[in-house]
């Protein structure tokens, strides 16, 4: 089933329903600031009949009793007082019954008569009990009207038992039961209360009225906020135009609108040449400046298309639709790209390499697409082509090199990656103080992989930086296992075209040297001059910047390339090793015999020292060294080997040849 899309919320029902729920939380508050009121001013109003009680006890009850114990009853002039007292406090509304009860709880006096027939319910006996205790016990209560506690309902009192002390000194002769008129205190209460909840009511109302108002000020800026936020996850903050998200929504659209039978879309992206450098020498500002200036007038060349979009860096891609001649469009673009442009009053002009798909020809799969138009852009660039549009033969993507792509990233992080070593022999004193490192791929179910099965994968994507990062490392541990030989061993290492474009190559190398505690002059970085030529200006400054802190260069199947002399001359190189389709048949062909001898001779000439690679017989040994060849490398000594057999190889290899030489 297909995952539902998140329901969107109208602003104003979120709002609503906001401001419902509000209301109803500020009336419960209300309301449980009006109950706690209520109780509060009831107990308020017990606390006051009970003092009221005890006040009439000892100021007016006690002082007309003699000290004998009630339950021996009043004498005839006490019983005369108490009617003379309670008549005038009942007549003035103090009070509305008052009772004498002895300690067991029988009434002695009382005041309209009632409860003199000596029928005493449970709870009466359980408060004449309490207050026998000390326990002052007020509670609300009805008077009933008559006499028997029987009539009607009368009017609502404050009944307090106490305990009643007399004589001299003071000691409990009974108990107490007094009636005190509640209305008062019921008067006072209301009039309370309704002052409350008047104020409550303004209050609440303002409270209410606040919080509706923060939360529609900052639902407004939230609201607000997301705005923002949807935009900018769709577009490119430098330059506004959309970014990679949006654009691949954008081709997803235009996929969906031309159907699978629709016309061709075309997809292509661009990519800036040299702009590294631009940033590197003028600053990141500039370089900012630069992608802004570019973004504008390459808007303005595609104006009205909506086509355009910065997919990051120095790339942007652009969506056309039913262009007729896709190429002549992209070259158009590109000259646009290369006029002339001023940044900070500097002109400057900067190449780009297009690769562009065809859709719905190559697939409808955006993600897929894309990745084409890459490899497409990629082949522009490293045969500076301009503009290439995709072909599958420029692919090294089928399906089952895309997933050894994805094994190879945890390849390298779990340590799948072997390097085998292959000694380089020095011709005139078959010494060796060298070794090259080359990668194998010890693959779980593929079994050891070579290096052109997945090195060409890898630099079709930044995995080849990983993977050279593990080399490096793992080959400069090696170094320092290597035997007794190992203080004079230095160890090569292949780079390819990608790494030198990278600006951290240089430092990370240089990292690398000083986390193994390895003398920069002990590793040589080969690199082919197909590789140099991708991006040569780049290259130069990579392998200079290396040449500083010591790291030697050594020109990898030196003569299948096309560097010009020139170009060589400028570098800082040590070693030049001569293509081994040259070595391998050189008896038996004269031209490269011819070849062979001219290299090593313009080697010498530059001041390097000249490799022959794959040598694999003694008589080609031979002839490289009537040629005065320096090195020699190849399956005649040994194939690439693990370390571990590298150690006794060398071992054996240095037994012999002192035992030859002996
Ligand atoms: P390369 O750097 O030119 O390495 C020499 C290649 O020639 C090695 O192949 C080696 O096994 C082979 N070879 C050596 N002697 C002989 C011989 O006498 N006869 C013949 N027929 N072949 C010989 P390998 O190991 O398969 O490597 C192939 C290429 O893969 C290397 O060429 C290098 O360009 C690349 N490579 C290897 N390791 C790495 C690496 O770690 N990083 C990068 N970027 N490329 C690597
Ligand atoms: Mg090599
Ligand atoms: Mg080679």
């Amino acid at each position: 089933m297909a995952p539902s899309a998140p329901r969107r919320e109208s602003p104003v029902r979120l709002f609503a329903t906001f401001s419902l729920i509000m209301l109803v939380g500020v009336v419960l508050l209300g309301l449980v600031l009006a109950f706690s009121y209520r109780a509060e001013a009831t107990r308020r109003g017990l606390a006051e009949g009970r003092s009221e009680a005890v006040l009439i006890a000892e100021t007016a009850v006690a002082p007309r009793l003699d000290g004998r114990t009630l339950s021996l009853g009043l004498s005839p002039v006490e019983k005369m007082d108490m009617n003379r007292l309670v008549r005038a406090a009942v007549k003035s509304h103090e009070i509305l019954r008052l009772r004498l009860r002895d300690q067991s709880g029988d009434v002695i006096y009382s005041d309209d008569g009632s409860g003199l027939n000596g029928s005493n319910d449970a709870a009466d006996l359980g408060k004449v009990l309490d207050a026998t205790h000390g326990t002052i016990d007020a509670s609300i209560t009805h008077i009933n009207s008559d006499s028997n506690d029987s009539g009607p309902i009368g009017p609502a009192a404050v009944e307090v038992y106490m305990p009643l002390l007399a004589g001299t000194p003071r000691h409990q002769v009974g108990v107490l039961e007094i009636y005190l008129p509640y209305s008062p205190i019921a008067a006072d209460i209301n009039a309370g209360l309704e002052s409350l909840y008047q104020n409550l009511a303004v209050g609440l109302g303002l409270l209410y009225l606040l919080l509706v108002g923060i939360s529609y000020a900052v639902g407004r800026r939230l609201r607000r906020q997301v705005r923002i936020n949807a935009y900018m996850v769709e577009h490119d903050a430098l330059t506004d135009l959309p970014n990679r998200v949006l654009f691949h929504d954008m081709i997803e659209d235009e996929l969906a609108q031309a159907g699978p039978a629709g016309e061709s879309t075309m997809i292509a992206i661009i990519d800036l040449d040299r702009f590294k450098e631009i940033n590197d020498t003028l600053g990141h500002h500039n370089g900012d400046r630069l992608l802004i200036a570019l973004s504008t007038r390459l808007a303005d060349h595609l104006s009205g298309l909506n086509a355009l979009a910065r997919l990051g860096g120095d790339e942007f891609g652009v969506l056309l639709s039913d262009v007729a001649d896709p190429d002549q469009t992209l070259r158009e673009l590109r000259d646009v790209i290369e006029r002339e442009i001023n940044v900070g009053g500097l002109p400057l002009s900067v190449e780009a390499s297009i690769g562009y798909v065809m859709a719905p020809t190559y697939g409808t799969d955006v993600d897929e697409l894309l990745q084409l138009a890459d490899v497409a852009m990629y082949s522009a660039k490293q045969r500076h082509l301009g503009v290439v549009r995709y072909h599958p033969s420029q692919n090294h993507y089928d399906a089952s090199n895309l997933a050894l792509i994805s094994e190879l990233r945890t390849a390298i992080e779990t340590d799948q990656l072997v390097l085998y070593y292959q000694p380089k022999v020095r011709i005139n004193d078959s010494r060796v103080d060298a070794v090259e490192a080359l990668v194998r791929w010890q693959h779980p179910t593929l079994g050891l992989l070579q290096p052109d099965r997945f090195i060409p994968l890898a630099e079709q994507t930044d995995l080849i930086d990983r993977l050279t990062e593990w080399v490096v490392g793992r080959a400069l541990r090696d170094l320092r296992n290597f035997g007794p030989a190992s203080q004079r061993l230095t160890v090569a290492i292949n780079v390819s075209a990608r790494n030198l474009s990278s600006n951290v190559f240089a430092s990370k190398i240089v990292e690398a040297l000083e986390a193994a505690h390895v003398e920069p002059h002990r590793l040589f970085i080969e690199v082919t001059e197909t590789a140099l030529m991708t991006d040569p200006i780049r290259a130069a400054a990579v392998l200079s910047e290396l040449d500083r802190a010591g790291v030697r260069l050594s020109i990898d199947d030196f003569g299948t390339g096309q560097t010009s002399l020139g170009y060589l001359s400028t570098l800082p190189i040590h070693e030049l090793k001569i293509d081994r389709s040259f070595i391998t048949d050189m008896l038996e062909h004269n031209g490269h015999a011819a070849i062979v001898h001219s290299i090593v001779d313009l080697g010498h000439n530059l001041g390097f020292t000249v490799v022959g690679e794959g040598v694999e017989t003694r008589e080609v040994f031979d002839e490289l060294a009537a040629a005065d060849c320096d090195v020699a490398q190849g399956f005649l000594f040994t194939r690439p080997i693990p370390v571990d057999a590298l150690i006794s190889w060398l071992d054996q290899f240095a037994a012999v040849d002192a035992s030859t030489r002996r």
